[in-house]
């Protein structure tokens, strides 16, 4: 069967040398050749999180590390900012923890601001937070400096941010941004397959997580600080995973940061670009659009273009490649299209012609 090529906002489309790199032959997990391999990656991954602390490989999706975060972090009550469906969800993994969580909840394609934030942890109630970088399912970004500048305010609150769709296409310094958690599952910005998640834990986090009761084994942050000071994982990682996360870290490394973050920019301005060409709104509020994938608004917002979105999406598959027609509550009411991973101008006007031509049989 002839492959559609991913524009879906994760999992995005992998490379053949990607693959190349995950079949590499199988090694131990306590060998000396998994411990190089880690060892190799442990400075670039720092690099990418502008961090001095460890840089951790969990063998799951990124719910295994927001779920195993919240086990480790939350005493009190939690925080779970909402604006969108990964973020929202985050409040009922919270609670199904068994953790006293309450909901900060905007429109979805508002982002959160700061404001909100600080009213709410002004109560001393919380002793943690949760809040998702880039709402993939809205396309909708939150101000993290503006966010994250509330943590000197609020010392011991734990700040855990998820950037699953955004780390890789835009800084994100978190030593600098002084947040207790970052986590990115690698099948999104990262262009790898499915089943693997990086994470930092500041120094305050792991302290704490030591001090917590019933924090679970798999996603026991301090086994795996203990683990990653010898190269290792606590359990035996997807090494096909950590094969294919080297050689993509090389490739980052070989286009640059800054050059890669340029990229996605271009490639993301000449989405909304197509947009706009054919008359669609965007769905989040302006300002706070991401820069990984565009959300179409198809309906949802007042104004501009409306099409059949299942028709389109069609219409493009069957010319190899797979759009997102809209996710949950605003499922065909937006549509959604990723430039996320290896994308170029190249390859992402492959994508617009597809569209184009499936506009014109609309
Ligand atoms: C995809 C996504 C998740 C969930 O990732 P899984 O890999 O399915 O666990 C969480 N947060 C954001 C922002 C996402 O885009």
């Amino acid at each position: 069967m002839a492959h559609v090529k991913l524009h879906i906002p994760g999992p995005v489309e992998v490379s053949e040398k990607t693959f190349k790199a995950f079949c590499s032959p199988m090694i131990g997990h306590r060998g000396q050749g998994f411990k190089d391999l880690y060892a190799k990656i442990q400075p670039q991954l720092q690099q990418l999180l502008y961090t001095k602390q460890l840089v951790y490989l969990s063998t799951s999706s990124a719910w295994g590390v927001m779920e195993g975060a919240v086990r480790n972090l939350v005493h009190k009550k939690v925080l779970n900012c909402m604006c969108g469906a990964f973020s929202d969800k985050w409040f009922d993994v919270a609670k199904k923890c068994g953790k006293q969580a309450e909901a900060l909840q905007v429109e979805w394609g508002s982002p959160i601001r700061a404001s909100l934030i600080d009213a709410k942890l002004a109560t001393g109630e919380f002793d943690a937070l949760t809040l998702i970088h880039n709402e993939t399912s809205t396309g909708t970004m939150s101000p993290l400096a503006e966010i994250a500048a509330l943590k000197q305010k609020y010392p011991d609150v734990m700040f855990i941010v998820d950037a699953v769709s955004s780390l890789t296409a835009l800084p994100i310094k978190f030593d600098e941004l002084g947040i207790d958690v970052l986590l990115a599952g690698t099948q999104k910005a990262f262009a790898l397959p499915p089943g693997l998640a990086v994470f930092a834990a500041s120094p305050a986090a792991l302290a704490k997580a030591a001090t917590t009761k019933d924090r679970g084994y798999y996603f026991d942050f301090v086994e795996f600080q203990k683990n990653a000071e010898q190269s290792m994982t606590p359990s035996t990682p997807s090494i096909s995973h950590v094969f294919a996360l080297a050689s993509k870290l090389d490739e980052f490394f070989a286009e640059g940061l800054e050059a890669r973050f340029a990229r996605h920019a271009r490639t993301n301005q000449l989405t909304r670009d197509w947009a706009a060409k054919h008359g669609f709104l965007l769905f989040p509020e302006p300002g706070y659009e991401s820069v990984t994938l565009t959300c179409v608004s198809n309906g949802a917002r007042p104004g501009g273009r409306v099409v059949d979105a299942a028709k389109l999406q069609k219409l493009v598959k069957d010319q190899g490649f797979l759009i997102d027609g809209g996710y949950g509550k605003i499922k065909g009411t937006t549509f959604r299209l990723s430039n996320m991973g290896d994308e170029t101008e190249a390859t992402m006007n492959q994508l617009y012609a597809a569209l184009d031509k499936a506009m014109a049989q609309l």
